[in-house]
């Protein structure tokens, strides 16, 4: 019998979460560090290089990886041959141990999770609660597989029962078509096979709590069924030329795991569940001798990366920019920003337009002619930082209130990640406007060009509140051009037609 404090479980959960919000998996680091030096894309190359020099400087400051540090998953399976010493159940302790990680003074993480979801959707303002799926299993320990799940590529998770005829390959390389760029490749696809629909969903999730092994797999060559499918999807997804921020490339996914399931004679259920360029996930046991102990990765493991913005970048003063200026600017470009800049994400854009659509008068400060919104919500600061992590948010989520930004407030120009909407791209393109990406997954890099910031509305809305900041040589990546073409239609329909194994559809 195996006796289980409840403060050693707590601590190990909070010390897990602040692990996993600076350190990358090393598998990740590996598998990224190989499709950098094969990336034959400059965009998507430069991108990597973003994210990988984002990814040293987190494990040097300890600051998190990305804004967005996750909701917390966990699997924790107990052995039933343990005794617990607790006042709490298993989830309530989870729960413990996720408010000390994301409260922790130190390093201070994104409180990110809202009660009410369908309603009034408010900020828990400590991260919980955790989503947790406890298993009762044979043994005399507690094994713990826990995540801090971006939200960014949660919501491109997909759930199909397909007909028992129908065709796996098919049907995920069509989903992936159809995700984007927001869940911010590369990262690796979680699938479950089988079971329900409910087990198929979690499968998918699981499956994507264990190491990336796919060079080791091609290496040796398939043993069953699902390690060939695995093969074959991670093929067929590169072949897709989706690439790294959906800019067109070699490598969208590092991995593919499967996990599978038997089912009902009736029934294919199918469930893939994206993990993106934050990928933070860590595996502990408890035995009873104490707390899990975490192993910091050693630095040369990482690759000898140092991203710099391109000689021949285009350095521009959001102060003083004109609409002539941006006619100029071409899909794909490489623009360095520096001035002031508003921000805004879901909340304020609601209160925004409904501010506009009543006809009111917007806070003072908050001035939009001939300015541009970063699409963001950042990390609180520590220790004289002037803002913490601050990398964009997906732009989609953004769409249904572009025309009334564009139209009424005087804006010019956006910059978020991920490709926008055809409506979108249609006002961008009415209104001569602008929209720019910056690097999902490079947060920390991306907070470093933030010389000041401060909230000018809205601060009751938290980590959602607009705030101005004043930039010095912000990377960002023209997107959709004031005609309205969009580098994620041409990037990646040109790689999937250099890659040459997918035939390309006209547009
Ligand atoms: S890398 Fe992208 S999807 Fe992942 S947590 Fe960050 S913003 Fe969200």
């Amino acid at each position: 019998m195996t006796l289980i404090r409840q403060q050693d479980f707590i601590d190990s959960i909070a010390d897990a979460l602040q692990f996993i919000s600076y350190y990358h998996p090393a598998d990740y680091i590996r598998a990224l560090a190989e499709a950098y030096r094969t990336e034959a894309s400059p965009a998507a190359k430069d991108a990597m290089a973003q994210i990988l020099t984002n990814s040293r400087m987190c494990a040097t400051g300890h600051r998190p990886i990305c804004q967005d540090t996750g909701i917390v998953v966990a699997f924790v399976k107990v052995g039933m041959q343990v005794r617990w010493e607790t006042e709490l159940d298993v989830v309530e302790m989870v729960n413990a141990g996720v408010r000390k990680a994301y409260l922790d003074p130190g390093n201070v993480l994104r409180a990110s999770i809202v009660s009410d979801p369908a309603g009034a959707r408010l900020n828990t303002h400590d991260n919980t609660p955790a989503v947790v799926h406890v298993e009762l299993v044979q043994g005399d320990k507690v094994e713990v597989r826990i995540a801090a799940k971006g939200g960014g590529s949660e919501n491109k998770a997909v759930m199909r029962m397909l007909n028992p005829g129908d065709d796996i390959v098919e049907w995920v390389l069509k989903s992936v078509e159809g995700m984007g760029a927001g869940w911010c490749p590369p990262g690796m696809l979680g699938i479950g096979i089988g079971g329900t629909a409910e087990k198929a969903v979690l499968l998918a999730k699981e499956a994507l709590m264990y190491p990336m092994d796919m060079h080791e797999l091609k290496a040796r060559g398939a043993a069953d069924f699902i390690e060939a499918l695995r093969i074959e999807l991670y093929d067929k997804i590169n072949a897709l030329g989706i690439g790294a921020q959906g800019l067109g490339g070699l490598t969208t996914v590092l991995d593919v795991k499967v996990l599978d399931y038997p089912t009902h004679a009736a029934s294919k259920p199918v469930a893939i569940i994206p993990n993106c360029a934050a990928t933070r996930h860590i595996h502990f046991e408890l035995d009873g001798t104490g707390r899990a102990e975490f192993v910091p990765p050693n630095l040369s493991d990482y690759p000898d990366v140092q991203w710099h913005p391109a000689q021949d970048a285009r350095r521009v003063n959001l102060d003083n920019l004109t609409r002539e200026q941006i006619r100029e600017w071409q899909p794909g470009e490489t623009v360095l920003l520096s001035g002031r800049l508003l921000t805004g994400r879901d909340a304020a854009h609601k209160r925004i337009t409904e501010m506009l659509a009543r006809g009111e008068k917007l806070p003072e400060g908050v001035d939009f002619t001939n300015r541009f919104i970063y699409y963001v919500g950042p990390v609180d600061p520590v220790k004289g930082e002037v803002v913490g992590p601050a990398g964009p948010t997906t732009a989609t989520r953004m769409d249904r209130y572009t025309e009334a930004m564009l139209d009424k407030t005087g804006l010019m120009g956006m910059v978020g990640k991920a490709e926008r909407g055809p409506q979108a791209i249609e006002s961008i393109r009415k209104h001569a406007a602008v929209y720019l990406i910056a690097v999902g997954g490079a947060a920390y890099l991306v907070s470093r060009a933030i010389r000041s910031a401060k909230v000018v509305a809205f601060a009751d809305l938290g980590m959602e509140a607009i705030y101005e900041f004043e930039v010095e040589d912000m990377p960002v990546t023209v997107a959709v051009d004031s005609r309205g073409r969009s580098v994620h239609d041409i990037g990646p329909m040109e790689w999937k037609k250099r890659i040459g194994m997918i035939p390309v559809r006209a547009m």
